[in-house]
């Protein structure tokens, strides 16, 4: 189940899945509420574990003045306060009352559900309309985000949090290998590639600020 873990879990996982099926009897693999469907709808369980785990984590973060960066990360900040006000936090210098991880967990419950994983970043799959990898593809499935189309700088569905810091800054610093090793010459594919690292290195300095930045006291946006 390990593979639910990774990013595109239920995809890593239907690759694997094929890879089993070579190794194992064909009717293993094929037969409908076999032992594929069994296996499919663990790993189904699996990410939502996974989901819930990773969402919770993210709500802690907050509370622990770590904010998500991202076009997504104000929609997100003003979901956690929503979840804080309804546990009865009525400020964050009050003492904190503890409350039992699940019933944070119930309150995520949802946010969790429309969490899918980005190599570099969480999408947060909550509105079709506002899925831009949607838009870019002209995509007549609107029922799952297309990460392969997934421009996490710009959709609004979009956060970058600590973990996909190391993405973004080897991401930034390849491209700036590549711009030392292409000639002078080749001033398309230096744009390009400048894009790409001042794109990356905009992304890790956001990221750094929203774990750095003091943010007052203040719990987020609105307040
Ligand atoms: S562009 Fe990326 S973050 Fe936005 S909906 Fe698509 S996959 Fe999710």
């Amino acid at each position: 189940m390990e593979i639910a873990h990774r990013p595109g879990g239920l995809l890593a996982a239907k690759i694997q899945l094929k890879h089993l099926s070579v190794a194992t009897t064909e009717g293993y693999a094929n037969r409908p509420g076999g032992a594929q469907a069994k296996f499919l709808a663990e790993i189904g369980e699996e990410e939502q574990k996974r989901n819930l785990t990773l969402t919770l984590q993210a709500f802690h973060d907050y509370q622990n003045g770590n904010w998500p960066a991202g076009p997504g990360a104000r929609e997100l900040l003003t979901f956690f306060r929503s979840v804080e006000d309804e546990l009865g936090e009525l400020h964050v210098t009050t003492p904190v009352i503890k409350h039992s991880d699940q019933e944070v967990i119930t309150l995520l419950g949802r946010r969790a559900g429309a969490l899918h994983l980005g190599v570099a970043n969480y999408c947060w799959f909550l509105d079709p309309d506002k899925a831009l990898c949607l838009k870019l593809a002209k995509a007549k499935d609107r029922s799952r985000p297309l990460a392969g189309m997934c421009d996490s700088a710009r959709c609004p569905q979009a956060t970058h949090h600590p973990c996909h810091r190391p993405v973004w800054a080897s991401s930034a610093a390849n491209s700036r290998i590549f711009i030392g090793k292409i000639g002078r010459g080749q001033k398309t594919e230096r744009a390009r590639l400048q894009a790409q690292a001042d794109r990356a290195e905009t992304i890790v300095a956001a990221i750094d600020t929203a774990q750095t930045a003091d943010h007052g006291g203040d719990r987020g946006p609105d307040h």
